[in-house]
Order: C-alpha cells, then structure tokens, then sequence
C-alpha cells in the first residue's frame, strides 16, 4: 500500500512497525455542535483509509479522540447552563450516529480527553525535566526554541513569525508567538483539574500526544486529520512527542483536503454548511453522500453541490440494483454450457480495484473500476449468458468491493413474517400495475437473498 506523507511529501509504502498490524490514530471532533459534512468528508476519509488497510490483508488498531474540554465546549456549556460533560455527550452521541449512518466503522477506541487529564500532567512532567517548558501565570508554554526540528512536518516559515509579537486571539502571557499551552491556569467558573503546576486545564495538542501514545505506544504508523491540522496541531504534536520521547513519533502523516462550498471551506464560522440532517432532508440516501465523498481523491479538495449529490445517488442505485440483479440470477440455480466467464473478469476488476485503492487511495479509479466491470455482467444478464456460478462470483467480487465502498445494503437476517408482507404489498402493487414498485420490492428481497417465484398458485419465496 502506498500512502502520500506530508511528513517529507512523498508517497512512500506502507511499512507497519508491527508485521501485519496497522496502529492509526485520527484526531477526532471537538464535541460542542452538531458535524458538518466537511468534518464528514474527513472521517469518511479515515474510515476509507481503515477499510482499504483491511481489505489489503492487514490488521488495524484505530484510536480517534473525542476534544471534550477547551474553549468552544466550555462556552457552550455555559450558554446552555448545562455541566461541561452533560453538554458534550449530547453531542458526542449525535457524532456517533452520523458515524453509523454513514454506515462509518468503528474504532477500537474513542478516549475522551476529560478521561485523560493525568496522562497529559505526567507527559507535561516529563517535558518539563527534559527542558521543554517554562511557566507564567500558572499556565505550561511549550518552549519551540528547544524543539531544533520544529516546523519539519508543516514546512512553516518561522522567520516570518517574529519573536514576541503578540497573538491577539489568546488571552495568556508567552515568550514567544510560536510557543503553545500545554497548560492553561483555571479562570473563575470554568472546569479545572489539581496539577502540580496549579489549578487548570490541558492545552488541546497535549490531549492527542498523550492519548495516542497511551493507546498505541511512543512510535505508531499512521496519525491522520484534514489539511488545517498540520499547523499548529500536528507540528505540536511532534514536538511534545518526540520532546518527551526522544523516539520519533509517527511515520506517515495523512492528511485529506477540505470540502468547499462555492469556492470556501465549508465551516461553522462561515455559515456556510450543511449537517448530514440537511443533506439527508434533501435525499434520503447516505450512501449517495458516501459516494460523493469517494469520487473525489482524498488530497483534493472537493465542492459539494446538489447536482454532485443527485449524481453521485444515480451511480449508488446503478451499483445496488446490479448487485440485486446478480443475486436473483445466483439464486436461479442455472448453470449454462459456454456462458459468460464472470468469474475471471471478476478477478480482473477487483485486481484493479485494490489495485486502485493501493495507490494512495485512489477511490475516483476504484470506482471507475466498477462500471465497466457491472456493464459486462449487466449485458451477460440481458443476452442470458450469465449462469448461477458466474453470478455468484460476481455478486461476491462486488460484495469484496463494498467492504470499502460501504453503500451495499446490510445482509440482514428477514423473518418470515416481513417477507409475507413485502409479498403482499408486491402483489397489490402488480394489481394496480405500478411494476416498478413490484419490481422494487422484488429487488430488495433479492439483495437481502430472498427469491420470489411467482406461479398458479401465488408467489411463493425461498432463500438464494
Ligand atoms: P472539529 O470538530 O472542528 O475539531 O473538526 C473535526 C475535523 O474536521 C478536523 O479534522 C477538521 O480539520 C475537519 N474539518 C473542518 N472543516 C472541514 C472541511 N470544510 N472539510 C473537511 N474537513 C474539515
Ligand atoms: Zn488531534
């Protein structure tokens, strides 16, 4: 698997440091507001990156934070006269649905930064006794100046950032503008936490420097977020890492481009977003979102229109209906001397498939992989050349593909009594001749693998 690094920018293979076994850590949301689909974007991202390690024979250990204290999160509690965690985990469960609509897998875990706070003190211990920090006003400051390889990841220019200039936006007293909080003293009525450095709470780059390393140890493979995460918060990941360590931290850095809207980044501050409720609202199909999201390569940016959605519904429905079609034919049991060889041109797609996906998740090429591929099967079905096997192994290739993708509906386990009522409202359907709702009906059942025959007797069903 190649993978492009912003550390050194250059797509290099994947190596994990453990044989077989992929330790990833994604930063994860600062749980104060509902997602919007550029954060989306992101994690979809990320859950494609961990569906392809997979699919390519490897195992994954993914770790993603939940940013459950800071500035945004403490306002918001305040502004809703609701506790500090009651607020988040609001939240926090509306990110996990969106996840799951968004059929996104989960991690192994999702450490909360409030979980935290003691691992973070001893890692701000420990760059304090290598003589990385120094303190004013009860608050922690990172010293840059005894991190020499700071600025290696993002490639920022420090010169242009001069030393004691003020930042406008912070309310804390530093050396140096480029210095950050590792620490920050309690403010009258917001949460804090006993340190021996006094009263306060974390800085946010701290909380995924030491929850990382806690879950996947000093030195992991991947570390990944949106492009606006190399600077500040991953190159100050690095230097609290590496400071405290003396070991590097990460090997490969991911980083994927931002979702725009009408030429902007798409962001709460603009106004300019839209929730995956809104998008949902407008069409009822995550799965179209999903695959709006994988027509565009990862590292590029992507602007979202409606017109993209609509398209991107077309091609999910395309997919979804040829894998319906494959399994009735599976179903059918027929096997036919000289028929269509759908087993070896099933090879060569998903070859070309993972093919795809190897090269720095290239999903465009992935999916453009796809409709040739369901073209040939499709005509096979038309001109009858398509047998039960070939079907089979069809159905399976696109089964394997959808192990990325994620648009397939789930195998579902149907009980007897919901097939009867599907067969029903068929069979009222075929007698006010509405056939593309019968037909509809009968393409669900078969996708979940249930067969309809129809005969004197009525409709009778059995399981593909
Ligand atoms: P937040 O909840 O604000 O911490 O953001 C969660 C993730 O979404 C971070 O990795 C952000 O960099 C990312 N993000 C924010 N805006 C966008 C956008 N318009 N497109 C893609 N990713 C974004
Ligand atoms: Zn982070």
């Amino acid at each position: 698997m190649k993978l492009h690094n912003t550390l050194g920018r250059r797509t290099e293979d994947l190596v994990p440091i453990e044989a077989g076994h992929v330790r990833m850590y994604t930063c994860g949301p600062t749980v104060y507001n509902v997602a919007h689909i550029g954060n989306l974007r992101t994690f979809v991202f990320e859950d494609v990156l961990r569906r392809s390690l997979l699919l390519s024979g490897l195992s994954v250990t993914q770790v993603m934070n939940l940013t459950d204290v800071d500035d945004k999160t403490i306002r918001g509690a305040a502004a809703e006269g609701l506790a500090l965690n009651e607020f988040t985990e609001k939240y926090a469960r509306e990110f996990f649905r969106d996840l799951a609509i968004l059929n996104v897998q989960p991690a192994e875990h999702y450490p909360r930064a409030t979980d935290h706070v003691p691992e973070m003190i001893a890692l701000i211990e420990t760059l304090r006794e290598r003589g990385h920090t120094y303190e004013s006003d009860g608050s922690v400051w990172f010293r840059i100046a005894t991190f020499p390889e700071y600025g290696k990841l993002s490639r920022i220019d420090l010169t242009a950032m001069r030393r004691g200039d003020r930042v406008a936006d912070d309310e804390y007293e530093k050396e140096d503008v480029k210095d950050f909080a590792l620490w920050k003293s309690a403010k009258p009525g917001e949460p804090s936490w006993r340190s021996p450095f006094g009263e306060g709470r974390p800085g946010w780059h701290i909380e995924c420097s030491a929850m990382s390393m806690k879950f996947l140890g000093n030195r992991f493979d991947l570390h990944t977020g949106a492009v606006d995460n190399v600077f500040p918060h991953h190159e100050n990941e690095i230097a609290q890492s590496e400071g405290a360590t003396g070991e590097p931290f990460v090997d490969m850095w991911l980083h994927s481009e931002h979702l725009i809207v009408d030429g902007e980044k798409m962001s709460k501050s603009k106004g300019n977003f839209y929730t995956l409720a809104d998008v949902l609202a407008r069409r009822d199909d995550p799965g179209a979102l999903r695959y709006l999201f994988l027509s565009v390569p990862y590292r590029k940016k992507l602007n979202f229109t409606w017109e993209g959605l609509t398209g991107a519904a077309t091609a999910v429905d395309r997919i979804r209906s040829a894998s319906a079609r494959l399994a009735e034919v599976a179903a059918a049991g027929s096997s036919k001397p000289g028929a269509f060889d759908a087993a070896s041109r099933a090879k060569t797609f998903l070859a070309a498939f993972r093919g795809a996906l190897e090269d720095d998740l290239n999903t465009p090429e992935a999916l453009g992989a796809v409709f040739p591929f369901l073209r040939e099967v499709n005509s096979a079905i038309d001109e009858n050349t398509l047998d039960a096997p070939g079907a089979d192994a069809a159905g399976e290739a696109l089964r394997t593909a959808d192990q990325v993708l994620g648009i397939l509906p789930a195998e579902r386990e149907v009980l007897p009594a919901e097939i009867e009522a599907q067969i029903e409202a068929r069979t009222d359907a075929r007698r006010r001749r509405d056939f593309a709702e019968a037909d509809r009906i009968r393409r669900d059942l078969a996708s979940r693998g249930i067969v309809l025959e129809d005969g004197a007797a009525g409709t009778r069903w059995k399981k593909g």
